[in-house]
């Protein structure tokens, strides 16, 4: 008798053992979903081993009741996956596995046996098979349309017996939920390839030699803005594909570069998977499946893609790696990217970092010698960068006295002169809504979110309104200041709505367009906009950070940046990378084909050393600088973070737990050489009425903060009510 290790997709760190029935006995496997029952209820769990000895302190098990899977759902190298990740994230092993699951997988307790396409374009044929078969009973064909016979061991005989009859009339793959196995659209466009130019030639050939080998190794593949990364990627994919083998390419969001993924499909066609979120559970399963089986050979998807179950990896590529996006901010709270170095480990295989402007864990890496830098420093036209001219508006604020303008003097030329020219302009502003600031002109107060301790910021729409960009709750405006009851409330700051407005007033003549998250919550409206610009039916594209991804616009040679000041305010040890980041990204969007780009640069701190290295395309010196102030305040990429945070609607309870935590924490922190920091209130100290301590647990090795958590959880419970986060390698400190 064997039995089986099952995880739940739920916080215990704990596998639990249930016993195998002999007629489950040499069909389960590790990576198999079961039905089992835990506690009171039936549940799916994942089986994350087999032993062939009972746990001695278990005498009676249960059993498992059904299995879910034919196949293993998760290959042997994406548990090995999830096992790191549960142990490096400090996250139960089933929250690692069931996240790595398609949706569909995890949510539905079943899988399902349903009808092909052509089962559903001859029901007499479906009929006619399972009176010939002797079906079970309550399998017809009304519940196999209906999606209602589930794929379980007692189906399973009927499935077997079918596999050899179906003639392509069922699905005996088991579509979750019912939904039937689906083709999703996608265009059918082949593109040549180019010719590569030197710099590109390079870095394959070190990509190509690195694949040859078959061998693990982490290319860091720095290249400016339109230096052509992505024909790197391709290249070094259609490699792999030659080979016999699959890629799996991570983007950081997929509705918001359309055209990224159509160049992989572009060159693939049918070899690729694209995986994104708009997918319907059918069609991702259909997908999942291709992957599995090995026809698909790209997999191109965002952050959860890089858990797609191929057969037989050869490559995996990150672009925009420094994308914050890659990081998952619910458990388990993995990093995309490391989490791709990781499997690439596993695999052996090669992986490809990309991005202009890479995250400085990764600069690190590559100067320490764990990654290999490939550098791209030249744009693929051969035109220069783009020219930043840097506007201060302490000078133009100050010439100007009580005319405090939106657009400087040689920005509004700048535009003037961009749509004489018949070109276009993107205009860049990272903050959405009308008004950024709500205050009371008597009181000076801002108006706040009820139930976080952020200020609000005025949308005026469709109705006028404020809303708390945290929460999303939205109020009226009140009439008199709620602090003081007294003073009258005022409007200032300037978001996206604002600035779109003001555009249209000064250049009547310009078709504006704005990029924003109000502007693109319709399905399709991010392709919308971007069609519509890269066709020329707008001028001016008013755009939060949305508008400084990937996009090549050919016809845009002016770029304003209209404000680029209040990401440094933020009190985040990364905000000076961030701001430097999108910078030289939205810069990057300028001047991509024949015609020359320049950047109008808005600012009130030009002295910024992110502002000065942008405006040079001083990449490495940005790093240089950089690097040393963070070794000098010991943040990362010199030290590791670990951050805890424990929040309740009571002030005090959530307060009382962190303070208990850290008194322990700080017993230990010496002796396994762990600084600890706070308690304090967190950055955003109320959000979504709950209150939040946070500690911060510093090391220069990540090994050290997991045992500080082990011998926390083992002296102290968080007390019931109270919600207690671990974030390794925290993203946000906010
Ligand atoms: P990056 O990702 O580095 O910003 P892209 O890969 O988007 O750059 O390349 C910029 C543009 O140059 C794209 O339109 C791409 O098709 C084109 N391109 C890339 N490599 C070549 C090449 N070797 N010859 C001609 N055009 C190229
Ligand atoms: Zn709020």
């Amino acid at each position: 008798m064997s039995f089986a290790e099952v995880v739940f997709p739920i916080p215990l760190k704990k596998v639990f053992s249930y016993q195998v029935p002999g007629a489950l006995e040499g069909l389960l496997k590790p990576g198999m979903r079961c039905s089992v029952s835990f506690g009171r209820r039936h549940t799916v769990g994942m089986v994350s081993g087999l032993t062939a000895h009972s746990p001695a302190q278990f005498k009676d098990l249960k059993p498992i009741e059904e299995l879910l899977d034919t196949e293993p759902s998760l290959t042997p190298d994406l548990l090995e996956l999830g096992k790191w990740i549960s142990d490096y994230y400090y996250c139960s092993l089933g929250e690692a596995l069931f996240a790595m699951l398609p949706t569909g997988y995890r949510k539905n307790p079943k899988a399902f046996l349903g009808l092909t396409e052509a089962g559903e374009s001859h029901p007499e044929k479906v009929e006619e098979l399972l009176e010939r078969i002797g079906a079970l009973r309550g399998v017809n064909l009304k519940s196999l349309k209906a999606g209602k016979v589930p794929l379980t061991a007692r189906t399973r005989e009927l499935a077997e017996a079918l596999k050899k009859e179906s003639l392509g009339l069922l699905n005996l793959e088991g579509t979750p939920s019912g939904s039937k196995g689906k083709k999703p659209e996608r265009e059918r466009l082949y593109s040549r390839p180019p010719a590569l130019h030197p710099q590109q030639a390079a870095a394959l050939s070190a990509i190509t030699e690195a694949l040859a080998l078959h061998a693990f190794q982490t290319f860091l593949l720095q290249g400016v803005t339109g230096s052509g990364k992505t024909e790197v990627y391709l290249r070094a994919i259609e490699k792999v594909i030659a080979d016999g083998k699959q890629a799996i390419v991570l983007i950081p969001e997929i509705a918001l570069t359309p055209q990224t993924v159509d160049r992989f499909t572009g060159r693939f066609g049918d070899k690729v998977a694209v995986l994104h979120s708009r997918l319907s559970i059918g069609e991702r399963t259909y997908e999942w499946q291709r992957i599995a089986q090995g026809q698909a050979k790209v997999v191109v998807g965002a952050r959860s893609a890089l858990f797609a179950p191929t057969k037989d990896l050869g490559l995996i590529v990150v672009d925009e790696e420094h994308e914050s996006s890659y990081k998952q901010e619910d458990a388990p709270r993995y990093h995309a990217r490391d989490a791709a170095v990781k499997r690439a480990q596993l695999c052996k295989v090669p992986a490809i970092l990309g991005s202009a402007t890479p995250s400085l864990e990764s600069v690190q890496n590559a100067k320490s010698g764990k990654y290999q830098l490939l550098s791209m420093r030249d744009r693929v036209n051969k035109k220069p960068l783009p020219l930043i001219k840097v506007v201060d508006l302490r000078d133009e604020w100050r010439v100007r006295g009580d005319d405090r303008p939106v657009l400087s003097i040689a920005l509004t030329e700048a535009i003037r002169d961009t749509l004489e020219k018949k070109e276009q302009a993107l205009l860049f502003l990272n903050r959405r809504g009308f008004n950024t600031v709500t205050l009371c002109m008597k009181c000076g107060e801002q108006v706040h979110c009820p139930s976080c301790s952020i200020p609000v910021t005025f949308h005026r729409g469709f109705k006028p309104t404020l809303l708390c960009h945290y929460c999303n709750w939205s109020g009226p405006i009140p009439e008199k200041c709620p602090v003081c009851k007294d003073g009258q409330i005022q409007q200032v700051g300037l978001g996206t709505e604002r600035l779109e407005e003001e555009i249209k007033k000064q250049f009547p003549q310009a078709k504006v367009g704005r990029m924003d998250l109000d502007t693109t919550r319709r399905q399709g409206s991010h392709e919308d906009i971007l069609d519509r610009f890269r066709r020329h039916e707008i001028d001016l594209l008013v755009g939060t950070q949305m508008i400084a991804k990937g996009h090549d616009f050919p016809g845009v040679t002016l770029v304003g940046i209209v404000g680029a000041d209040t990401g440094l305010a933020l009190p985040d040890f990364r905000a000076s990378e961030r701001v430097f980041q999108l910078l030289v990204q939205v810069s990057g969007r300028a001047g991509r084909a024949e015609k020359e780009g320049v950047i109008y640069l808005q600012t009130f701190n030009p002295d910024h050393v992110s502002i000065l290295s942008a405006k040079h395309h001083d990449t490495k010196g940005f790093w240089e600088k950089e690097l040393e102030l963070r070794k000098d305040l010991d943040y990362p990429p010199f030290t590791k973070l670990g951050l805890l945070v424990y929040r309740d609607k009571a002030e005090h309870k959530a307060k009382e737990a962190a303070d208990k935590a850290a008194s322990i924490l700080k017993k230990e922190a010496a002796k396994l050489n762990v600084e600890v920091v706070g308690p304090a209130p967190a950055g955003i100290f109320k959000l979504r009425g709950q209150y939040r301590f946070q500690i911060m647990l510093k090391c220069a090795k990540p090994q050290p903060i997991r045992q500080m958590l082990q011998i926390l959880d083992s002296k102290f419970e968080t007390p019931s009510g109270v919600m207690r986060v671990v974030d390794l390698d925290p993203q946000s400190m906010l």
